[in-house]
């Protein structure tokens, strides 16, 4: 019903995003939503999934076919994204393997890493992730601790990242270190590491508020000798590749909010002609066609925001700024809109057999990863007094 009064969204408008997206659709309705309870009760997702979503060509949409990938643009990735969000599916970490860490080898890696890894990950023969946040830094990301001595033909590692998503099943991760610590070289750098690696090992899931299909753990090094040529990029370049790579990262968290809040209006809408109280349909309430009305506005502003910033990503124009914009504006209207939704549940709301309520207790952390929602503003004021503060 939703559909009704939406903008026709230009970005999907191709005969292959509508093929791609009701393959998706199938995907989940048969492949994915009755495993959800299982997940959550692993507290992972399964292997196969993964698989699954490779032969599907769901991995690594945008990454070239030289490297197994399927060749799209990023509309594509992002509407893999949006489908799962509407279904309120948080599980499987498809997005920040494909849209986070597949970029990052893309745009930095040496043409051997390319190849050894990008292949894999579009099969979904490997699970990746990527290490920054740790125990004692999250926003402020330059104070990180993790070291890595350069010891000739490799780097000695030692340290530990906190919250990494996929990190129990990750057969790889990006990680963020200080090479040179303690010397006037120090500076941030990123490595490829393989979890096989002796004195590689991994926390078991946290237990989370929500997204609790999700693999979210500690990712422990204690010295571990990784390769020179296992280098992303230029030593002390890794600060420089994150905040750029961040944009992608945030844009992402804009695309699941906005979707997770057309999904939530939605089922609200269908329920709300459904359930009846004092012998009227609940959407028969003007109090619930207001809310309603204004959580479609509130959703349909986003969206068109959101589909600008695609299309900027698209053509590589998209500035942290913007990026930063859609991430904490859009979890901030996605936190709102699923509240006025579970409300218009009643008790049923509350009951984790709803997606709404798997929706309110996973949108949470929207607010706070890929850079919290005060950090994002603080970006966008430093884009704003630029030529001021320095
Ligand atoms: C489920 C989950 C998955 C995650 N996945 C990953 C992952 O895959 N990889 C990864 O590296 N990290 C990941 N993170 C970490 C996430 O990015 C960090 O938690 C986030 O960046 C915040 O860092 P922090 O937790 O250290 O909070 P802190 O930095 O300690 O911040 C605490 C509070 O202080 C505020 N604050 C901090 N500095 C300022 C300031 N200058 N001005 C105003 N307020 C400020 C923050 O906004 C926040 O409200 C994940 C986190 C979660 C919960």
């Amino acid at each position: 019903m939703l559909q009704n009064i939406l903008l026709e969204r230009k970005i999907y408008a191709s005969e292959e995003h509508k093929m791609m997206q009701a393959m998706i659709q199938e995907f989940i309705a048969n492949e994915v939503l009755d495993q959800v309870d299982e997940w959550e009760k692993n507290g992972m997702v399964s292997r196969e999934i993964w698989k699954r979503a490779g032969e599907l060509g769901l991995l690594c949409i945008d990454m070239p076919e030289a490297y197994g990938g399927g060749g799209l643009d990023f509309t594509f990735n992002a509407l893999l994204i949006e489908e799962f969000a509407k279904k309120g599916i948080s599980g499987p970490g498809f997005s920040l393997h494909s849209d986070i860490v597949a970029p990052y080898l893309l745009n930095y890696g040496t043409e051997a890493q390319k190849q050894k890894y990008l292949p894999l990950m579009a099969k979904g023969d490997i699970i990746t992730a990527i290490g920054m946040t740790e125990p004692n830094c999250g926003s402020d990301l330059k104070a990180l601790r993790t070291t890595a001595v350069d010891k000739g033909d490799h780097y000695l590692v030692n340290g530990q990242k906190t919250f990494i998503t996929n990190g129990f099943m990750c057969d790889m991760a990006i990680v963020a270190v200080k090479t040179n610590p303690n010397t006037e070289e120090e500076g941030v750098t990123l490595l490829i590491m393989e979890s096989s690696i002796e004195g590689f090992t991994k926390g078991i899931p946290f237990k989370k508020i929500g997204m609790k299909s999700q693999d979210t753990c500690e990712l422990f090094f204690d010295n571990v000798k990784v390769p020179k040529e296992n280098r992303l990029g230029d030593e002390k370049m890794g600060f420089k590749i994150m905040m750029k790579e961040l944009a992608r990262e945030r844009l992402t968290v804009g695309i699941f909010a906005v979707a997770t809040a057309e999904g939530a209006i939605e089922s609200t809408v269908e329920y709300t002609t459904q359930r009846t109280a004092f012998n009227t349909p609940i959407a028969g309430f003007q109090n619930t066609q207001f809310k309603l009305a204004e959580c479609s506005t509130q959703m349909q502003i986003h969206q068109t925001f959101l589909d600008r910033c695609i299309e900027l990503l698209v053509d590589h124009k998209l500035t942290s700024e913007s990026a930063s914009m859609i991430k904490y504006s859009a979890t901030d209207m996605c936190g709102n809109v699923v509240d006025q939704c579970l409300q218009l549940f009643g008790g049923y709301g509350y009951m984790w057999d709803y997606p709404i309520a798997r929706m309110y207790a996973d949108n949470r952390v929207a607010r706070i990863y890929a850079g919290t929602n005060e950090i994002m503003k603080i970006l966008i004021a430093r884009g704003l007094f630029k030529d001021i503060l320095k």
